[in-house]
């Protein structure tokens, strides 16, 4: 178990600055996940992490040890990759063995630590299989077994349920979760799932091109995103682009088309903001202290235990989703409809995109 710091980590590809100064703390035992778009830098961070690749400028830290300089083996970080990297022409027993071989342990060590981390992922039985004659999660799992063998300080996932289909990505996810809490290690997991990173993790750093935007637990990132990229890279959410028209200490009055918001909460400076309002915060019938606006349903759509209500004002479209009622429901294209969001709902955020 490690705790991991960056210290204003700098990587440059030739012209390519792919990370821009990155800082962050990574603490004992912890799942902790990179979340981004295509091209953030994800996979670099973690490469860096790893010892497989080198900062430009800046450092990294495994607890109270510089490790900028020290290679991959010296570190004791392990990485499984997206496409496992699994060895075809060996048996799923020496696939894990390898590592505990190139150690040179005794060969009862070797037997009973392969056995423990086979059962570790479920695999007991498979030894003698060869990996094309496993399932993509199997395989992954012998992927998982090999990294954890060798008793890494770390355990560096990238991507690691890209190749699953959509039932075993969420069977497999539960899995790591259920032997990182076995194991008490400390994990940093790669994706650019968001719904697989708030499920899965302690803390998530949200990054976009180089830069890391905000860190926190899954809820305050999705409940209290810092940026408007933060709330629009985390799941389906109404992102409104308005002026600030009035202010009143911490209260500012905005507008965007023919509507005026009074009372929202921003301490900013721009006077162009983003609204960002959550779909489930959305009410179709009047609530307290919120702000009312009429319109038109383009479109109803039913997902079972809730509705998505799209309804169209003026020239913004918002998505409100509500538990599904025959009332909501019965909804249809063009019919009037009014929506209610309570003002402390409506977060309000610098124009970014
Ligand atoms: P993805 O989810 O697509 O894997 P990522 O967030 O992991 O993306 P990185 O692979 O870290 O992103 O890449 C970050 C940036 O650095 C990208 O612009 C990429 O093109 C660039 N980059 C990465 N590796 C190299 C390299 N070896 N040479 C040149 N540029 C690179």
């Amino acid at each position: 178990m490690v705790e991991v710091r960056l210290e204003n980590v700098v990587k440059e590809f030739g012209d390519t600055v792919a990370l821009k100064g990155i800082n962050l703390h990574i603490k004992h035992g912890e799942l902790f996940t990179l979340l981004g778009p295509s091209g953030c830098g994800k996979s670099t961070t973690l490469r860096i992490i790893a010892g497989l690749d080198y900062p430009t400028s800046g450092k990294v830290w495994f607890d109270d040890q510089d490790v900028t300089n020290l290679s991959s083996s010296e570190r004791g970080a392990v990485l499984v990759f997206q496409n496992y990297a699994l060895w075809p022409h060996m048996k799923v027993y020496d696939n894990v063995a390898y590592g505990l071989r190139l150690k040179k342990l005794p060969k009862e060590e070797i037997d009973r630590r392969v056995k423990w981390a086979l059962e570790l992922v479920k695999l007991q039985g498979f030894e003698d299989r060869y990996p094309t004659q496993l399932s993509g999660g199997q395989q992954q799992r012998v992927a998982i077994a090999r990294a954890l063998v060798v008793e890494p300080k770390l355990l560096l996932l990238d991507e690691p349920l890209s190749n699953l289909d959509a039932k075993l990505r969420l069977e497999m996810r539960s899995e790591i979760r259920r032997i990182q809490r076995e194991l008490g290690i400390t994990v940093i997991y790669v994706t650019h799932d968001q719904e697989e990173a708030m499920a899965i993790s302690d803390r998530i750093a949200v990054m976009n091109v180089g830069t890391v935007e905000q860190v926190g637990t899954p809820r305050e990132i999705y409940e209290r995103p810092r940026t408007e990229f933060v709330a629009s890279f985390m799941g389906k959410t109404n992102v409104i682009h308005a002026k600030v028209v009035e202010r009143n200490g911490d209260r500012v009055t905005v507008e965007f088309g023919s509507f005026r918001f009074e009372g929202l909460h921003y301490t900013g400076e721009k006077d162009d903001v983003a609204l960002v309002i959550r779909p489930e915060r959305i009410h179709l019938k009047p609530v307290e202290d919120a702000v009312e606006m009429e319109g038109k349903v383009d479109l109803v759509e039913y997902y079972g235990f809730f509705v998505e209500v799209v309804g169209i004002f003026d020239d913004t479209r918002l998505i409100a989703r509500s538990i599904s009622t025959k009332d909501v429901e019965n909804l249809r294209p063009t019919m009037p409809v009014k929506f209610y969001i309570k003002r402390e709902d409506i977060l309000v955020l610098p124009k970014q995109l």
